[in-house]
């Protein structure tokens, strides 16, 4: 490859948005046959909201809510903003947290006027032993629409489900499409739930998913595919997907997304639309045909 069609080649993809590290880069993007997208913040939009409560054992809605977000409100996750504003726009009080508790992959607690608050997925009320008796089911009713579900519990008793859903972006169920035409396997990562993961990836044409994935195995679970001999990019937006950005061949950051996971990576999609990572291979499959 010629350093000066190289040269070209970045200043086409700059012109559409697409900033690329590097003239390894654009020769790389052409090799690929593995695209790894993550759910939230790169195939959705990545601002959920808050869509349904349900309570049990005697508790009453505005209290689980209101008793979530005085929890969520010391989170940094996607899935506490929601909460937060949806407990604000209903108006609700937030109180203080004492000993708020961040478990990655599963959930928070705090106590809030000295009750003791958990919230989380499944994996988190299992570790604390909560009785979900039928919420369970109805979680699973709700992953099903799409939605994430987060159980909570109050002094270590079922108080509820509150759900929120994320929109998928316009442009990701076609390029999704564009991707698998050029001949690519594209597959699904998250630390999502697998039910929620699986309603996602059918709305946008992805039948491969890895779920619940622990922030730290993101990378592995790169590496994993690599061993298999294949070339592997990966997209994502978040601080948790850098260590898996820098791991694949080729890793694309979401450019609305954390300044970790742009720095973690050899291309930025501007646009934050995955159809971008579709024309960066055409921009790399075209710069080299000139070449050869
Ligand atoms: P992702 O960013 O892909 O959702 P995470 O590993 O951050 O992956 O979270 C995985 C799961 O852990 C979430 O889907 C949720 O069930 C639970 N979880 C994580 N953080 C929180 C939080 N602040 N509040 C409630 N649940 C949480
Ligand atoms: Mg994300």
């Amino acid at each position: 490859a010629t350093p000066i069609s190289l040269m070209v080649g970045v200043g086409k993809g700059a012109e559409n948005g697409i900033l690329i590290r590097s003239g390894e880069a654009l020769e790389t993007a052409q090799k690929l046959d593995t695209i790894i997208l993550d759910k939230t913040g790169t195939i959705t939009e990545g601002k959920p909201a808050l869509t349904d409560i349900i309570t049990a054992n005697g508790f009453f809605e505005n209290e689980v809510l209101s008793l979530s977000a005085s929890v969520e409100k010391s989170s940094e996750h996607p899935l506490a903003e929601a909460i937060v504003n949806g407990a604000k726009n209903k108006s609700l009080e937030l109180f203080d947290a004492q000993n708020f508790n961040a478990v990655p992959g599963h959930g928070v607690e705090a106590n809030i006027n000295g009750r003791k608050i958990l919230l989380g997925n499944l994996k988190m009320m299992n570790n604390f032993s909560i009785q979900l008796n039928d919420l369970e089911e109805q979680s699973r009713k709700l992953a099903d629409e799409g939605k994430t579900p987060m159980f909570v519990a109050i002094d270590n008793k079922a108080a509820g489900i509150i759900a929120v859903a994320d929109v998928i972006k316009p442009d990701s169920k076609e390029a999704i499409a564009q991707l698998k035409r050029l001949g690519l396997e594209v597959v699904m990562i998250t630390g999502d739930n697998i039910i929620t993961a699986k309603a996602i990836g059918k709305q946008v044409g992805i039948d491969i998913v890895l779920a619940e994935v622990l922030p730290e195995d993101k990378a592995f679970n790169v590496q994993k595919l690599q061993n298999e001999g294949r070339i592997v990019a990966m997209v994502g937006d978040g601080i948790n997907d850098a260590p898996a950005l820098a791991q694949a061949d080729i890793g694309l950051a979401i450019g609305t997304g954390t300044d970790v996971a742009i720095e973690a990576s050899d291309i930025t999609l501007i646009k934050g639309s995955l159809k971008g990572v579709v024309l960066a291979i055409q921009l790399s499959k075209a710069t080299m045909k000139n070449i050869k």
